[in-house]
């Protein structure tokens, strides 16, 4: 199994976010256990990944900054 998530390069999380929130959640994830990811489960199952899901299921509570 790859240690990077396949979606890395594409991701709009990964790559639009925060860099001090993906940070957080990169080292869990991104670039681990990404099979965990909620978005790359939803995404793996041809479903739409809402814009502001977190990996780990939870949402931003206030508004997010905007992606790129
Ligand atoms: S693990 Fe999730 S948040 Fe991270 S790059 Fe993959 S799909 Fe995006």
């Amino acid at each position: 199994m790859e240690k990077f998530c396949p979606q890395i390069t594409r991701c709009p999380f990964f790559n639009g976010a925060d860099p001090r929130l993906r940070d957080v959640f990169a080292g869990t994830y991104c670039l681990c256990a990404y099979w965990e990811c909620q978005r790359y489960q939803l995404k793996e199952n041809g479903q739409k990944v809402p814009r502001h899901l977190l990996p780990h299921g939870g949402y931003w509570k206030e508004r997010p900054p905007e992606f790129r």
